[in-house]
């Protein structure tokens, strides 16, 4: 594993940043990323909300190989994470040995690196979920 030092960009990010999902005001349909028009019912009603940062493991796959930008973290797990409000969303789990992840596991989500964009140097942030003990 290389070292992964910590940049002053993730230092910046606030402690009380959002994981922030987008809420249909006509049929209450919560999307993750957010969305500007509803797939459910085409409404463009939609509102930020914020959702839970806690959940449970439903399911999870350990991916080996690894697309270009994610190489340096394989083997992770992807797995779909429930929320306390029984959204699911799809999220890589981190600092954890894919090994030993199981189904159910109390997981939070936590901000990381995702992956550099190799052609102008920018790093790429996102949620990632980490087992809580
Ligand atoms: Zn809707």
């Amino acid at each position: 594993m290389s070292d992964l030092r910590v940049p002053k960009l993730w230092r910046e990010i606030p402690q009380h940043y959002r994981l922030e999902a987008s809420k249909c005001l006509s049929c209450g349909r919560i999307y993750f990323p957010p969305k500007t028009i509803c797939n459910n019912c085409k409404s463009k009603n939609l509102e930020k909300t914020a959702l839970p940062r806690k959940g449970v493991i439903e399911t999870f796959t350990i991916i080996r190989n690894a697309p270009s930008k994610y190489e340096l973290y394989a083997p992770y797990a992807i797995a779909i994470v429930k929320l306390e409000n029984d959204v699911k969303i799809l999220a890589q789990i981190t600092d954890c040995e894919p090994a030993k992840l199981q189904i159910g596991m109390p997981v939070e989500a936590v901000i990381r690196r995702l992956y550099d964009d190799g052609e102008n140097g920018v790093i790429h942030y996102g949620f990632k979920f980490r087992p809580v003990f």
